[in-house]
């Protein structure tokens, strides 16, 4: 697949789906790839990024944000507390927020720096030990949170559990959304974005069918 194809299929999915053309934003995920892929992506005309890790993203982001005009960077992986203010000096989004400690930093380090990006919450859909985000149970109550602390909070975020029908999880999240007036959902990954646009999803983080099977690090 390359660029073009996704963003044909995304039109595809919305028509289908009976949504609005356009509706659905598509983050392209360079995490791990090399940087010749990357700028091909960006050649192409595309400026929606997303990365997992801010080490990564801050040794490769502000060169090529001094090449191109108007990236727009999303952090799609945990983020350590330590980690916020260079994560906020660096993203336009972050999509990982799943804690009242992480919550209270980033509020902390907006009245510092002055700016905050737009949050989503991750909501841990399949409860499973392993992966972050709060409970779905807890969703509202942190939300709640995340209100008083006049947290930028636009959506939800999940990350289905692999051997599971994902509709089932996206459907979830947009009741959660939809009950605390959130208006973005953050879901689909390159295997699963169809079902989560026909669930409503107005972020779709694509990296395999981008850029190609991730190229492991060098050791
Ligand atoms: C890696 C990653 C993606 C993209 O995964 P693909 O399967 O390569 O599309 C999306 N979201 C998150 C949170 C990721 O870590």
């Amino acid at each position: 697949m390359s660029l073009s194809d996704i963003q044909n299929s995304i039109k595809a999915e919305e028509k289908q789906a009976g949504r609005a053309q356009g509706s659905t934003k598509l983050i392209a995920v360079s995490k791990v790839q090399p940087d010749e892929r990357v700028k091909a992506v960006l050649d192409q005309g595309h400026r929606i990024f997303g990365e997992n890790r801010v080490q990564e993203a801050a040794a490769k982001w502000p060169s090529f944000k001094a090449q191109y005009d108007d990236v727009e960077l999303h952090l799609l992986g945990p983020l350590q507390t330590n980690k916020t203010r260079q994560a906020m000096e660096l993203f336009d989004y972050i999509h990982t927020l799943d804690r009242l400690k992480l919550a209270k930093r980033i509020a902390t380090m907006r009245d510092e720096l002055g700016q905050c990006p737009k949050l989503f919450i991750q909501v841990n859909t399949g409860r499973e030990e392993q992966k972050a985000g709060i409970m779905p149970e807890d969703a509202d109550a942190f939300v709640a949170e995340c209100r008083a602390l006049h947290l930028p909070v636009i959506g939800l975020m999940c990350i289905p559990p692999v051997d599971e029908d994902p509709s089932a999880h996206f459907s979830l999240l947009r009741d959660l959304a939809e009950r605390n007036d959130l208006p973005e959902l953050s879901m689909g990954m390159s295997g699963d974005y169809p079902a989560a646009i026909a669930q409503g999803a107005t972020c779709v983080r694509i990296g395999s069918a981008i850029f190609g099977e991730r190229v492991p690090p060098k050791a």
